[in-house]
Order: C-alpha cells, then structure tokens, then sequence
C-alpha cells in the first residue's frame, strides 16, 4: 500500500502536468448534488486504492470547465460501474435523461444497454459504462473535436484505474475518437482493436439500434465475440 503513495495528490499532480488545470473560461454555474453509483461487495485492498482514485477523479470531473459543454450541463455524467471492472462500454456522451441524473445510459438507449448486457450473462452493475465527454452537448448534437480533445485524459485515466479485459465502443463518435480514425462504423464493427493494451470491439450505439433494428444481429455478433473473449483466459498476449 505505501507503495502507492495516498492516489489523489498523484492525480492531480498527473492532470496538472497534462495542462488540466486550464478551464474554460465562464461564470461558474450551480453544483448539483452527486450520483455515484453505490457497490454492494467490499473491493480487495487494491482495487479500493484504484475506485478512490476514481472517485478523486469524478469529484475533478465535477468541477471541470476544460470546455463549453460545460456551460449548458446540469451535471457531469462521470460514470457507473467499479473499479476491476471486466467489461468497459464508451459512449459518445450524456444525453438529457444522463444530464438529469448523473449517470450514463439511463435512458432508452441505455434501457436497450442493460439488455445487451444481460445477453451475455453480466450485470448492469458488473460493467464499466463511460462516455467520451462528461457533459451533455446542446441537443444531443455530437461532441465538437476540441471538446473530445479536452475531455479525453479523464477518459484515460478512467481506463487505466479500471483495467478492465475488454472494452466496447459504442458507435461511430467512440469508435473514431478512440482509434483516431475516421473509418465509417460499419467496417470498423465486428473486429478487435488494441486501445491502452485492452482489446476494444467496435460495435453500433444502441441508439442507433433502435432507429434500425437491423443492427441488432450485427451487435449481437459483436457481443458474442466478446463475451468470448471475456472468457479466455488472461494470458493470451496475441490480438
Ligand atoms: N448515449 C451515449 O452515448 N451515452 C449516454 O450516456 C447516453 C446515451
Ligand atoms: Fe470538462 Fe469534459 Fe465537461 Fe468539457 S465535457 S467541461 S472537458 S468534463
């Protein structure tokens, strides 16, 4: 334990030297009251060092005006899930249903998540849901570049602490931040990437399933393979 020296100070002494102590500037607004979501089992020793720096992180978050998404939020929307998580999901970001409640993918695109979930045999609350930006863009219009570029070192860090086995992006906006490409979604879906050392399937946004419910055979696919490969075991090093 004494070799990780109490978490905060390391992060933000890290989020210093990647320049995030620069904000946007604007009036600050009203800080509404946090939403983060509760565990049930205690977490061993080291995984509760890596969730209290995570939750170091989302008290940043809160307070973050890196960007004018900031302007319009009610509140960020930082995450759910734990730390030692297997499974990460990574939308684009909060819609107004997320904005309201402080948390990602609660509602229908989210109600059709929890489904996805469940199909392969895990728990909402078993996985790791994260967005790209942390704050509602204005209409649900997609993130602008410079706000992906100011958001995404949370994004990172949120990676790193919950060294999950395998992530998911979700639809174009992830995809693309993610693998820094502008490769159309449907040829980039169905096949594994490395991002951070974890192996990432790209598959549709449910969003987007449920405009066109002939996605959801692809996405099914796209599941299978992962749950397929949540369950081999770690030491395969090959992609
Ligand atoms: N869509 C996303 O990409 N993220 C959310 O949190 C909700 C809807
Ligand atoms: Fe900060 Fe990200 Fe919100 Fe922009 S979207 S204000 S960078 S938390």
């Amino acid at each position: 334990m004494s070799d990780t020296p109490s978490g905060l100070p390391d992060l933000l002494a890290y989020l210093g030297d990647i320049g995030y102590g620069e904000v946007y500037a604007v009036p600050p607004g009203s800080a509404p009251a946090t939403a983060v979501a509760a565990a049930e089992v205690p977490l061993s020793p080291e995984l509760q060092a890596r969730q209290d720096e995570l939750d170091a992180l989302a008290a940043v978050v809160k307070q973050c005006r890196r960007c004018r998404l900031c302007e319009g939020r009610q509140q960020t929307v930082f995450a759910s899930g734990r730390a030692g998580a297997e499974l990460m999901f990574i939308g684009d970001g909060p819609g107004a249903e997320e904005d309201r409640q402080g948390l990602p993918f609660v509602g229908r695109a989210g109600e059709l998540l929890t489904k996805i979930v469940q199909a392969i045999d895990l728990r909402r609350e078993d996985v790791y849901i994260a967005n790209i930006v942390k704050c509602r863009p204005p209409g649900n219009r997609d993130p602008a570049p410079e706000e992906v570029s100011a958001c995404r070192g949370y994004l990172e860090l949120q990676i790193e602490l919950v060294k999950p086995k395998v992530v998911v992006a979700l639809g174009r906006i992830a995809a693309q931040t993610l693998l820094g490409t502008d490769t159309p979604i449907g040829r980039m879906r169905g096949q594994w990437y490395q991002w951070f050392n974890v192996p990432l399937m790209v598959t549709y946004h449910p969003a987007a399933l449920l405009r066109n419910p002939a996605l959801k055979r692809p996405t099914w696919d796209d599941m299978q393979q992962v749950r397929d490969r949540l369950r081999q075991p770690e030491a395969s090093d090959g992609v």
